[in-house]
């Protein structure tokens, strides 16, 4: 009888960027990027430039769609992919180590919206290639190692709950749905080199499950593990996610996939997601990330904290021994990273409980 991809995933090897994380990890806390949307909205793109005249061309082939695209970001990394670049440069040298894709949203799921399901392999191998090439530009010129990280995010749909409040017991998207879904982006994003797989934003454990299941499929058919990052999603003042977990809920249901972190980013600024993180950080057995918002929304959709601001409470985390990794989410900028990178360099990494 075949086994199943869990099962065979224990014997295969991990790859040697896992060592490479791990080590640096012990030395010093990593830092992630900042808000890819946020850097997008300063540069006034119009459709022309989204939708490059109609004229989208991927690495495979050209896309036609007659969906207006302006506001698709994740197509980005084909019409205007130096745009993107020059982005991903601008966190690498603000001190990220890990600079993540431009692929939020690219699996078929969530480019319905768009009419764009066909082009999801070319969003997932460009999205890479443009990180990377950041990362390989940045390291080239300073020596220090980058890595990229392939956003996989949670798409606009949710397995566990009806969005429909007449009928309870609708769903919009199924497990496996999602789960061929995820499975293709991630293949293209190793494909274009990513070194991890981050999935984030989650606030559907179930979601982030098929996800999960997906990565060891994909790990299955090329032969290696590739790290896994895993971050959730509080959503509001309760403490828990969309679909219900508190933070040691969620890290039990996402613990046997064995990633290289766990977290939370989005939704709440530092200041709320601080006792989440803290108690995130007192379960898990493994490493613990932070990438949280410039604070909370302004009236506008806006987001207020100076760098200076999110750093402290960021430096907070790093002193108070609660993060391995950390980084921003919405309305964080390459000021943002850098003074974040700044505010937890001269905190030991938390150590991870036995
Ligand atoms: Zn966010």
């Amino acid at each position: 009888m075949e086994k199943p991809p869990l099962m065979k995933d224990l014997t295969l090897s991990a790859s040697p960027v896992l060592d490479e994380l791990r080590a640096l990890a012990a030395e010093r806390i990593l830092v992630l990027d900042g808000a890819m949307g946020t850097m997008i909205q300063t540069l006034g793109l119009t459709e022309e430039d989204y939708s490059a005249n109609g004229h989208i061309h991927g690495p495979g082939c050209r896309h036609h769609t007659d969906h207006p695209q302006q506001g698709n970001n994740d197509l980005l990394v084909l019409t205007k992919p130096d745009a993107i670049e020059d982005i991903h440069y601008q966190f690498a040298m603000a001190g990220a180590d890990i600079l993540e894709t431009n692929t939020f949203s690219g699996t078929t799921i969530a480019q319905a919206d768009y009419g764009l399901e066909g082009a999801i392999h070319d969003l997932s191998v460009a999205g890479a290639q443009v990180a990377r090439r950041a990362a390989d530009r940045a390291q080239a010129s300073d020596g220090k190692r980058r890595f990229v990280a392939g956003a996989v995010g949670p798409t606009n749909r949710t397995a566990s709950i009806s969005p429909d409040v007449n009928d309870p017991g609708f769903r919009a998207v199924t497990f496996d749905d999602l789960r061929r879904a995820y499975g293709q982006q991630m293949e293209g994003l190793i494909e274009g080199g990513a070194d991890i797989i981050l999935i984030e934003t989650i606030f559907d454990t179930l979601n982030a499950k098929a996800a999960i299941f997906a990565a060891f499929e994909v790990f299955d058919k090329i032969g290696q593990r590739v790290p896994l990052m895993i971050s959730g999603t509080i959503t509001d003042a309760s403490g828990r996610t969309l679909s219900g977990q508190t933070p040691t809920a969620f890290w039990h249901s996402v613990s046997h996939a064995r990633p290289f972190t766990v977290g939370l980013n989005c939704a709440l600024g530092a200041e709320a997601m601080r006792p989440h993180i803290a108690e995130l950080a007192g379960v898990a057995d493994t490493l613990t990330c932070a990438y949280p918002n410039a604070g909370l929304p302004n009236a506008f959709g806006g987001y207020d904290e100076t760098p200076e601001q999110t750093a402290a409470q960021v430096g907070g985390f790093a002193r108070d021994g609660l993060v391995n990794v950390v980084g921003g989410c919405c309305g964080t900028t390459p000021d943002h990273i850098r003074a974040i990178a700044e505010a937890v360099a001269p905190f030991a990494p938390r150590a991870v409980p036995a």
